[in-house]
């Protein structure tokens, strides 16, 4: 075999392939690690804590990107997404495209192009909370530590103002789609989830009101990186919420929309309340929930919250929630007495699952899919983390490092 056949790709660039791409490399193989966003951290990057340890991501994030810059058997590409796989096992040839950054390694992040430029884009990273400029970092901790360019003004005056305002010629609005060629011995897919979009929930006003927000989106509230600053506020007015209701299972363990559960979502929000309860600890938290699910031994962390007077606790369906005259109304049954109930709050959180990337954007490979499009492995191709099944962090990494385990055993076995 040659090098190349011993070399493995890793798709996703979140926890899960990030993980598995520093074992690979660190256990002494060549690495290509391949990332669809400018940026690698995935979704973890996102959060403002997280459990069991209540630790901020970027500790975590941080080290694996130091293990990252010191390997110089990991190849990273960002921006960039497989579109072919042919071959098998021992021997796949991969074509990768990646889109254009419009920002070469000259730049220093200095901000002078996102200065100059007028367009505003919504801010992918804070999921759509807030503004930025449309030439952007995409976040204060990214790695690669790089600006991006946004497509929609190419070819527009504020194009030729950034690359203007760039005192280091980092500015390339020349640059294109590149189409890179590889030849790998095995696949680590790590595609990772995307939330379950809420406006298909047709029985929650969730366009209707600025206060009725998905569980990802208040990690953002809560984030000091995040749009507030980190002060747990209303979109509407900017005012502390004096209640705020999470409202589990939203959309999932239902077959119209996510059958399954997500597994994470129970000790999201009852890691939430914590934020708000720190933070505001006059405001009540009111848990509406199916069945409070704390997997991965997190049991302590449910018992922990239960025992804060402040944290209420209905084990209920939410059938309904209306946003009228600046209130958000849920309706819904206590499925422990039978009793039909409303109940007013000012800020909404909806619980909502995950959904495997693999479900919308299929492997280019014949590969198979559960029901609900979770991929499965096959030989020399293996899956990992929140696209083979619903999971927390920690069992993303034990995830992660069999897949590399395997990979490695289809390169050196052969
Ligand atoms: C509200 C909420 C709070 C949570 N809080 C916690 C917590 O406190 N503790 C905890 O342990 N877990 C938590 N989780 C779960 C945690 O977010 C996931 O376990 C984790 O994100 C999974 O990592 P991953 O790498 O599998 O997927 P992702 O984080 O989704 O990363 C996948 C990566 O792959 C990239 N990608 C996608 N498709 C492609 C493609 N075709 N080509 C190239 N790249 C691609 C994506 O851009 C992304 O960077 C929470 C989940 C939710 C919903
Ligand atoms: S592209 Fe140029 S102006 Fe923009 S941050 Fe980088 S170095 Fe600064
Ligand atoms: S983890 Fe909790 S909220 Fe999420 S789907 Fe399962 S039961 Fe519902």
């Amino acid at each position: 075999m040659t090098d190349q056949n011993k070399a493995i790709l890793v798709v996703g660039g979140g926890i899960t392939g990030l993980t598995a791409a520093l074992e690979a490399a660190e256990s002494g193989y060549e690495v290509v690690l391949v990332e669809r966003a400018p940026y690698l951290g995935g979704r973890v990057a996102q959060l403002h804590h997280y459990f069991p340890k209540l630790c901020p991501p970027y500790c975590g994030l941080e080290i694996n990107f130091r293990r990252i810059r010191s390997n110089p058997r990991l190849t990273v590409y960002t921006m960039a997404e497989v579109t072919a796989i042919d071959g098998g096992p021992g021997d796949f040839s991969v074509t990768i495209k990646q889109r254009p950054r419009y920002v070469n390694e000259k730049c220093t992040a200095c901000g002078k192009c996102s200065e100059a430029v007028e367009a505003k884009i919504k801010n992918p990273f804070d999921y759509g909370l807030s503004e930025i400029p449309a030439a952007y970092l995409p976040h204060e901790l990214c790695y690669p530590y790089r600006y991006v360019i946004d497509p929609s003004i190419i070819g527009t005056e504020d194009a030729n103002r950034a690359k203007e305002a760039c005192p280091y010629d980092a500015v390339d609005l020349e640059d294109s789609e590149k189409e890179i060629n590889l030849t790998v011995g095995a696949i680590v897919w790590a595609a990772g989830w995307t939330p379950y979009d809420p406006t298909k929930l047709e029985n929650y006003d969730f366009a209707k009101s600025p206060d009725l927000i998905t569980n990802v989106q208040f990690e953002r509230l809560a984030a000091v990186n995040g749009p507030t600053g980190g002060k747990i506020l209303k979109p509407s007015d900017g005012q502390p919420p004096k209640s705020v209701a999470f409202v589990q299972c939203a959309g999932s363990r239902d077959e119209n929309h996510l059958p399954f559960c997500s597994t994470v979502c129970c000790l999201a929000s009852l890691k939430q309340c914590t934020y708000v309860r720190e933070q505001l600890p006059d405001t009540e938290c009111t848990i509406y929930f199916i069945d409070i699910r704390a997997m991965s031994r997190n049991e302590d962390f449910y018992t922990r919250v239960k025992a804060d007077e402040g944290v209420k606790f209905v084990k209920s369906k939410i059938a309904r929630i209306e946003a009228t005259g600046g209130k958000l109304v849920l309706e819904g049954e206590n499925t422990a007495t039978g009793e039909k109930f409303t109940a007013e709050h000012d800020l909404v959180v909806l619980a909502t699952g995950m959904q495997p990337n693999t479900a919308e954007n299929q492997i280019p490979a014949n590969v198979s899919y559960d029901e609900y499009g979770f991929a499965i492995s096959q030989p020399g191709i293996y899956i990992a983390g929140t696209c083979r099944s619903p999971m927390e962090v920690q069992s993303c990494g034990q995830d992660a490092t069999k897949a590399a385990l395997e990979a490695i055993q289809t390169v050196v076995g052969r």
